[in-house]
């Protein structure tokens, strides 16, 4: 298809230069609602687990719908043989499925681990309404760490987003795995060079 110089300008000068305001920080909630938060929370990391036993990064996430779990999800990728099996994806599509739709409208969904480009752009199309987040994750986290993704004007659907609910525990969560991790791996080495 071939787009015409003139039509770009156009979409540009309509283009909004101020980034979107859709960050919901925690301390703007009401106590209510980050009593919601927490509880979905606590919830996501039961499902962080279930990644952890198979021996992948514990991250769990759900999607919450009118005060109920329509879709859970955990990481997988080794286990499936799927790049795309984040636990973002997988609870994206079980809510999908739930839903018979391929828009999870105004559903929010939790996850214990900032959301990577893949996961934050299936939750545009998803049309998710709000995003909640854990631990910060300062290497491929485009909500806040490494972009704000979420704020770029050019996206069809805007979703809100929470940053940082109980980020210590999610964190350290996935922080004792790869202690463990390091521990097993140093083990096995020892054992082979008594072997
Ligand atoms: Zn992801």
């Amino acid at each position: 298809m071939v787009v015409q110089k003139k039509d770009t300008q156009a979409a540009n000068e309509q283009t909004p230069k101020e980034p979107l305001d859709v960050h919901k920080p925690e301390s703007q909630l009401t106590e209510a609602q980050l009593k919601i938060d927490q509880h979905w929370m606590l919830q996501a990391l039961l499902l962080a687990d279930r990644a952890a036993e198979l021996g992948e990064v514990p991250v769990g996430a759900l999607v919450v719908l009118e005060g109920e779990i329509i879709g859970r999800g955990w990481n997988q990728p080794i286990t499936q043989h799927d790049p795309t099996a984040h636990a973002e994806i997988m609870a994206l599509r079980d809510a999908a499925t739930q839903v018979g739709n391929y828009r999870v409208v105004n559903a929010d969904l939790y996850v214990t681990l900032e959301p990577c480009s893949m996961c934050a752009g299936a939750m545009v199309h998803g049309r998710i309404k709000r995003v909640i987040f854990g631990a910060y994750e300062p290497k491929a986290g485009v909500i806040v760490s490494r972009q704000h993704f979420l704020q770029q004007n050019w996206l069809n659907h805007h979703v809100a987003f929470t940053e940082g609910v109980m980020a210590d525990l999610c964190g350290d969560k996935i922080s004792h795995f790869f202690k463990m991790r390091r521990e097993q791996k140093r083990l096995e080495k020892e054992k082979n060079r008594l072997g």
